[in-house]
């Protein structure tokens, strides 16, 4: 193990406290990264000390201010009036607002252009014409990040006396720090840089559920998702590739974020990888997996399904299985976990293959999960901290995105080719999600940079990619995919309340939008496989009735989607792939 930071940092909170407990001056407002309970506890002490003290979230001003300050009681109108910063975008300050369009239910919510750089100006309009305006302070301030960009982060702030100016945080302090410990390391010439890199703080903060679908206020969640995308731009900028090229191999990036109270520690290592033991497989039923599925069930599962087994092997050495049942019919792939943070498509596969198997002539092949370096991190990481994203086990352990791996050596893609080669599928049902609250990087700038349209949930959708000559083809399958798969009721509510909430702070979804379910049609060389449908189930951190909706939903389109393949579809995409000279083989 080689130790690149090891530190202690002391939480703003008690320093401030220990400070104006001393000088006795008030009155005094502080926004800190830290809860409710920590922030009204602080108060208490500090007016027991004879000081009168606000203190309030430095993480979603706005959203705390309507769970903590704002009367909402009669409540039925509300003009928001958004930051006007040089260096901030309203779009950014708009979704920072999330999910206020559905916190608030029944209240007609607008938002307007503003000119305070950081202040929300907020008209509130009651039942029975009372109209009350007010301001809310948006701290923030102007840093340079890890690319030398210019970026307006959220931070802490005190306002006391003659005093009104950014307050470094411990939330900051250990993002920075640890970011400047690993810009200053004499890494290889060449990637990967290490097996693994590990980022493990023990902090306090917010983790605050909302009464909206899966929203959860958490800045240990967005603390992990900051390290490991800007680790990631890091790295690429090191290697020479541009900003958000998934081909990067740096090694595995593990951002582990733990709750803790007092001082903050922040450790960052570069550690050979491990491979934890499994758990046993449980045997409930998968109708009703209210949880993703441990590997040795998915194993079971598959050796269940019959048929002839394959496999590769990924850079940790598991396993990476698949099965193929051979038939006269035309080929068709399904794979599940490729990134292995949304999990929720294993399980419809796995409940839609041994259905798809009845059909008589089936050719298929199925591959679940594509990453089990990813889903084993993944398994590590919920274990504390259940609700959050963990985009670090998306990629594998290579730390590229298994689809963009076009250089030897192959590990896990090798799986993907052998399916091709075995039923020559000229249809592939890839299964995903995203993620199912709001996904943020409070720590550069607040949206996540080059995922903007996934910041939000709007609901399951789905992605075509074809080949040139499929446009019109690709436009009706999805149209008859959507009329069926919106015949359930609680998928159709679950997508029209999404889409509801991401209009109001996102806008228009940029695509169209069929049977409310929306449809992204994209047009490219894809190689290997002419017609791949995607699918985006909003699944990262859901159990209960919501994974299982999730999963229900990846299995009925995994069925209606091979039914429209195997009646009409399939003639269509082999005589557009022949006339294009490419042969029905791969
Ligand atoms: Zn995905």
């Amino acid at each position: 193990m080689t130790t690149l930071l090891d530190t202690t940092i002391p939480r703003a909170l008690d320093t401030i406290v220990a400070h104006f407990s001393n000088v006795r001056r008030g009155p005094v407002e502080i926004w800190l990264f830290e809860d409710e309970a920590a922030r009204r506890d602080a108060e208490r002490r500090l007016a027991a000390a004879g000081v009168q003290a606000t203190i309030r979230s430095a993480y979603k001003p706005l959203v705390h201010a309507f769970l903590e300050e704002i009367g909402t009681e009669g409540l039925e109108r509300v003009t928001v009036s958004m930051p006007n910063h040089p260096d901030g975008s309203a779009p950014r300050f708009r979704s920072e607002a999330y999910p206020l369009a559905g916190l608030l239910r029944g209240v007609f919510l607008q938002f307007e252009d503003g000119d305070q750089p950081l202040n929300y100006g907020l008209t509130l309009e009651y039942g029975g014409g009372r109209t009350e305006r007010r301001a809310v302070f948006t701290p923030n301030r102007v840093r340079t990040d890890h690319l030398g960009q210019q970026v307006l982060a959220p931070c802490g702030w005190l306002r006391a006396g003659g005093t009104d100016e950014p307050l470094e945080t411990e939330f900051e302090a250990a993002f920075w720090q640890a970011m400047a410990a690993i810009q200053a390391h004499a890494w290889p010439a060449n990637p990967p840089y290490f097996d693994t890199l590990e980022i493990r703080v023990d902090t306090g903060g917010i983790e605050r559920p909302l009464p909206f679908h899966d929203e959860c206020l958490s800045t240990r969640e967005a603390l992990h998702e900051d390290f490991y995308f800007s680790l990631l731009e890091l790295f690429q900028k090191r290697s020479g590739l541009a900003a958000g090229d998934r081909s990067l191999r740096p090694g595995q990036i593990i951002p582990d974020m733990r709750a803790a109270t007092g001082p903050t520690r922040v450790h960052v290592a570069l550690k050979p990888a491990t491979v934890a033991a499994e758990k046993p497989a449980d045997t409930a039923p998968l109708e009703t997996a209210a949880t993703p599925l441990e590997p040795a069930r998915i194993r079971a599962e598959l050796t269940a399904l019959g048929g002839e087994k394959f496999a590769a092997r990924s850079r940790q050495g598991r396993s990476v299985d698949g099965i193929h049942i051979a038939g006269s019919l035309p080929g068709l792939l399904i794979t599940a976990g490729q990134h292995a943070n949304e999990t929720s498509g294993v399980v419809g596969a796995l409940r839609a293959a041994p259905l798809l198997k009845q059909r008589p002539g089936i050719n298929f092949a199925l591959i679940a999960p594509e990453n089990p370096d990813g889903y084993a991190l993944h398994i590590r990481l919920r274990e504390h901290h259940p609700r959050h994203m963990h985009h670090a086990a998306r990629y594998t352990a290579l730390g590229d995105d298994l689809y963009h791996r076009t250089t030897l050596p192959l590990y896990e893609s090798e799986a993907k080719l052998e399916a091709l080669r075995r039923t020559g599928a000229l249809f592939h049902l890839n299964l995903h999600g995203y993620p199912a609250h709001e996904w943020t990087r409070p720590l550069t700038g607040y949206l996540p940079r080059g995922f903007g349209l996934w910041s939000i949930p709007k609901g399951f959708f789905l992605i075509v990619r074809h080949r040139p000559g499929l446009g019109d083809a690709a436009e009706k399958f999805l149209q008859e995919l959507t009329r069926r798969l919106i015949q359930s009721a609680e998928l159709r509510t679950f997508n029209e309340s999404q889409l509801a909430a991401y209009r109001t702070h996102a806008g228009e979804v940029p695509f169209p939008v069929y049977n409310s379910i929306p449809c992204q049609i994209v047009e490219t060389e894809v190689p290997l496989v002419p017609l791949t449908l995607i699918t985006e189930y909003p699944d990262e951190t859901i159990y209960g009735d919501a994974f299982r909706l999730a999963h229900t939903t990846q299995m009925r389109t995994v069925l209606e989607a091979a039914d429209l393949y195997f009646n009409g579809l399939a003639q269509l995409v082999s005589e557009t792939f022949q006339k294009q000279g490419h042969g029905t083989g791969v």
